[in-house]
């Protein structure tokens, strides 16, 4: 058995609204200076970008890797994508080899989108969730719900539960993403969820290192392939170890709140307000923390208890943004903040730097960032929570006296009860 830490969700330049400069040698160089080992191809449905992963990818023992060795290391590429079918609902799908991609696309060919249709990397099929899970099944593919509790594109957006999305085969689902609002506190409030792994990745749009890998999970597996993906997803060999990724408050769609102006609300108020924003009259937004109290509620859990021992949640900050706020820089690609980052990544992984690599050594690299990297470790940090699109925004403190302090004066301006301060 080995240890891997995988990130199995982005996109490529031909998914909407991504990065132009997303390259397979780019993924495999920015994976190797986080300390990723498991990527996914991403888009693998769209042909432009399909030659261009068979361009950079070799299949050795079983395994596809990027072609180039990179100091030292192999970078290993599931082949995936994210789908979207009928009423606005993202699954993510994992395919054994090459041929089982043509495989699907024959099967798909009646309902899948114009594929020279810009943003089809991420791609649209007209059909049902249902129908796409039954698909799946019959040719094995690995399908999971994307980014469950997200407002736009979520199953549970949609949907009270997998059964109701997915029919009634709706088992075949082994694992869900979390999403950026969500951890395993969060989603391990609802009962259906009991036997289904949770996992956490990035959904990046950049192929940036503060994007890649900002969630990813660590795996034992005996390969790095899509069997010994699968066995682990059926519990036959290999296991989730943990999972690491934002602090729910500092993802997009922590809490309800206004699509424009991103003014909290609570549901009740939100209710009250039609959905409407009393500040800027735009939409508000369901919050992840209430969608899913909402669906524990509905599945009979109002007392949001925790419904099953799992994996460790561990949070995590990239490593951009720590030096971004210790030399208080607005702008994340600034050349002062790559400058120190780049000093980090020549002698560790930032997997490493943020996590494991004692202050001692830090210092000598940097000693002020070495101090915030540190206050991370040691969670003396505080958001300001996101919401309506809006990612949250991180504090690092020193003491606990001054986290304290502004944790009581961000938490007065929230209307949180009592049941969900202890999920978020
Ligand atoms: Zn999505
Ligand atoms: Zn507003």
């Amino acid at each position: 058995m080995q240890t891997f830490n995988c990130d199995l969700h982005y996109h490529s330049p031909y998914a909407a609204a991504c990065s132009k400069n997303i390259t397979i040698p780019l993924l495999a160089q920015e994976a190797r200076k986080k300390g990723l080992d498991i990527l996914t191809t991403a888009d693998i449905l769209h042909p432009v970008w399909l030659n261009h992963v068979k361009e950079n990818l070799i299949e050795e023992n079983d395994c596809f890797r990027y072609k180039e060795i990179i100091e030292g290391k192999k970078i290993y590429f599931l082949l995936g994508t994210e789908v979207e079918t009928e009423g606005r609902v993202h699954h993510l799908l994992y395919f054994k080899n090459f041929k089982h991609i043509e495989e699907f696309k024959k099967e798909i060919k009646n309902f899948c989108q114009d594929m020279s249709v810009y943003g089809s990397g991420r791609t649209k099929l007209k059909t049902t969730a249902e129908n796409l899970l039954n698909l799946c099944k019959k040719l094995e593919i690995i399908i999971a719900p994307a980014h469950v509790f997200t407002p736009y594109f979520g199953i549970f957006a949609h949907f009270n539960s997998l059964k109701e999305a997915y029919g009634k085969n709706w088992e075949y689902v082994k694992f869900i993403e979390l999403g950026l609002s969500a951890d395993t506190k969060i989603a391990n409030t609802i009962p259906e969820l009991k036997n289904i792994k949770f996992f956490s990745f990035s959904d990046s749009h950049s192929p940036l290192s503060y994007r890649i890998g900002r969630e990813y999970i660590s795996l034992e597996m005996e390969r790095a392939n899509f069997s010994s993906f699968k066995d682990l997803l059926e519990n036959k060999k290999g296991k989730l170890l943990y999972n690491v990724g934002y602090n729910p408050r500092e993802g997009k769609y922590g809490l309800t709140a206004c699509s424009k102006c991103y003014q909290h609300y609570t549901l009740k108020q939100a209710i009250e307000n039609k959905w409407k924003c009393s500040v800027c009259k735009k939409s508000i937004k369901k919050g992840v923390l209430e969608r899913a109290e909402e669906m524990a509620a509905l599945q009979g859990n109002s007392s949001l208890k925790q419904i099953t021992k799992r994996p460790d949640y561990k949070y995590l900050m990239p490593l951009a943004q720590v030096i971004q706020i210790a030399i208080n820089q607005k702008n994340i690609n600034h050349k002062k903040v790559i400058e120190i980052y780049d000093k980090f990544i020549e002698k560790y992984t930032e997997i490493e730097t943020m996590q494991s690599i004692p202050f001692e050594k830090l210092k000598e690299i940097d000693e002020n960032i070495a101090k915030y990297i540190i206050s991370f470790r040691k969670d003396l940090v505080v958001f300001h929570p996101g919401g309506g699109g809006n990612y949250g925004t991180p504090f690092i403190f020193f003491t606990k006296e001054e986290k304290e302090k502004k944790e009581k004066e961000i938490n007065e301006n929230l209307y949180l009860k009592d049941l969900q301060k202890k999920l978020f």
